[in-house]
């Protein structure tokens, strides 16, 4: 590990302040991916910037929304009264990720900042254009089991590894985020960002910007929704496919639905032709079968992750017949 500079923030002005002039400078809260990046020499920052003291950790419905500071605890907000009255599809999704032990540590704006767990990423005695760019990518003829399907590139096939972002992105979130020039918003869905000619780009935060909240607008979606992960081990693994489904219905027929597919891309994974495939059908197994195929068009398969071809239309049948109380 490299000599850094420790700096304390206590506003989000102070913090954004802190990062402007300071080159490789990175902000730092629970410190659940980066203490781990900055031990195994994948990432150097030359500055860390503390910013556990800036006041965003509140989670209110505000106008026809909920807010969730970036500070939040993974943990406070999957047992916030607010969150499991409205959005339990965020609850039930925090809840599937990490153990609680790192829950309790990492914070809404860590959550989604995490790198890919791709194994060729974290050993750097191996080629990976995300953490070296031009270096080539060992997944792409290695084990990449753990890979994507969807929205790949030559250059990079990881996944990104959370459950929370595939509840956002299906609730449709927005992230507020401040930088040098004020502040702006950015849809959920265009945070994160394929990998294309850039891996080592993971989202479209620029320099020098810091996540200040989340956005969930309030929805009709809270008594039909049901987040599902596939993984290797029962907790503490990350999803081999994992679907956020959400459906508003009356009676037997969906008036409206959101699904989404962690495990599967670089990027939470948004199903929006599965989900018109949805709307006015009454709500059965054959129905969420057919969603299910429109879901899975255009996915390609590598040597060792075929079988998420199989596995992805089973998982989001499933999601969807909990979420539609059809088990
Ligand atoms: Fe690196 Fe991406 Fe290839 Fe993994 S898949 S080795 S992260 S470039």
């Amino acid at each position: 590990m490299i000599q850094f500079q420790y700096e304390r923030a206590a506003t989000t002005k102070a913090a954004v302040s802190a990062l402007v002039n300071s080159s490789n400078a990175k902000f730092i809260a629970g410190g659940t991916n980066l203490v781990d990046l900055m031990k195994r020499n994948i990432t150097a920052p030359t500055k860390l910037v503390d910013i556990n003291q800036v006041p965003l950790k509140d989670i209110q419905q505000q106008n026809g929304k909920i807010s969730i500071g970036a500070l939040a605890l993974n943990s406070r907000v999957a047992e916030h009264k607010l969150i499991i009255e409205k959005h339990p599809l965020l609850s039930q999704a925090l809840n599937a990720g990490a153990s609680p032990q790192i829950r309790n540590m990492a914070t809404v704006g860590g959550n989604m900042m995490q790198r890919t767990r791709c194994h060729y990423f974290y050993d750097t005695a191996l080629p990976c254009n995300k953490r070296e760019p031009g270096s080539g990518c060992g997944a792409l003829e290695g084990l990449n089991r753990m890979h994507a399907v969807f929205g790949t590139s030559e250059q990079c096939i990881a996944v990104h590894p959370s459950d929370m972002c595939v509840a956002l992105v299906a609730l449709d979130a927005t992230v507020l985020v401040a930088g040098p020039k004020g502040e702006r918003r950015i849809p959920f869905e265009e945070f994160h960002r394929l990998p294309g000619k850039q891996p080592e780009k993971d989202n479209t935060l620029q320099n020098n910007e810091m996540i200040v909240s989340v956005e969930i607008p309030d929805n009709a979606f809270s008594k039909n929704s049901h987040y599902m992960k596939v993984r290797d081990r029962a907790s503490y693994a990350f999803a081999l496919v994992s679907v956020a489904a959400a459906l508003n219905m009356d009676g037997k027929i969906i008036k409206e639905a959101r699904l989404a597919m962690g495990g599967v891309a670089h990027k939470p994974w948004r199903l929006k032709e599965a989900e018109k495939a949805l709307i006015g059908k009454t709500a059965s197994e054959e129905t969420f079968r057919q969603a299910a195929e429109i879901a899975m068009q255009g996915a390609k398969a590598y040597k060792y992750n075929a079988f998420k071809l199989k596995l992805g239309p089973n998982v989001i049948v499933e999601a969807l017949k909990n979420a539609a109380d059809l088990v």
